[in-house]
């Protein structure tokens, strides 16, 4: 597998950079992890946005969606991008979102069809079965965050990548990223948050590096950060727990899974 990264920030886009968005290849197939602001322009620096094969959505925070917007409108203008629907997986609950979303923008002649369904072909994932999405398996599990969010573990290849979304501390998270050659964890919070209620919903790096370590993960790579908070000071926060290889997920970075 080919992991891109197209977007590492926390809740708003860094200078630069773009919220929460992973770009995931294998044999020829690419799948697009979570679609937050400022990712489609990271994105069309990598791919055409008629090469995703599939989208598809831990959360339904404007920080892991908002770009569904700008996607969509690339599908349907772009000159000479017109094609088939893209399969878009949201958690439960996200097509009547996706569908009050898409009114507020449905505007004019827009208005008389469904704003998103003509560019994607819009379903819910059920976190209880293992989905396959082209060549890879995907299986979730619920977080810990402030509204319903699901992790994920896609297999392909005899690798297996783990993206645990946003989540505060919680012992499932180790047992579903066991043995991941990648895990994605979030490192939200800087270390003298930890233990306030109101940030439960989020990690620090060193909780994130001890998530990895305990799951046996060969490589951790680090998102859903502030720049405010020192990246080098984010990753030497990590490494103090964790004792495998550690990645900033800036824009562009790409690792082999
Ligand atoms: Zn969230
Ligand atoms: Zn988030």
């Amino acid at each position: 597998m080919k992991l891109t990264v197209i977007g590492g920030s926390a809740s708003c886009p860094n200078p630069g950079g773009a919220c929460s968005s992973f770009l995931v290849s294998h044999e020829g197939f690419s799948v697009l992890l979570d679609c937050g602001p400022d990712s489609i322009s990271v994105l069309r620096q990598h791919t055409k946005l008629r090469d995703i094969g599939a989208v598809v959505i831990s959360h339904l925070h404007s920080d892991h969606t908002l770009d569904l917007v700008p996607f969509r409108y690339g599908l349907r203008y772009i000159p000479g991008g017109r094609g088939p629907q893209i399969p878009l997986w949201l958690p439960p609950g996200g097509e009547d979102f996706l569908d009050r979303l898409g009114k507020l923008f449905a505007l004019g002649a827009e208005a008389e069809q469904p704003f998103f369904a003509t560019e994607f072909a819009v379903a819910e994932f059920d976190p209880d079965a293992k989905k396959n999405v082209g060549p890879f398996s995907i299986e979730f599990m619920p977080t810990h965050h402030f509204i319903d969010c699901w992790a994920m573990r896609l297999e392909a290849g005899g690798r297996r990548l783990v993206y645990l979304a946003d989540s505060g501390f919680v012992q499932p998270l180790v047992e579903f990223a066991q043995g991941a050659d990648v895990v994605i964890c979030e490192a939200t919070l800087p270390s003298e948050a930890t233990g306030m209620p109101e940030n439960s919903g989020h990690l620090t790096a060193a909780q994130a590096g001890e998530i990895a370590q305990r799951a046996g993960a060969g490589h951790l790579l680090l998102t859903h950060l502030w720049d405010e908070n020192d990246v080098q000071l984010v990753a030497k926060e990590a490494r103090s727990t964790f004792m495998g290889a550690i990645t900033i997920a800036e824009s562009g970075v790409q690792l082999v899974v």
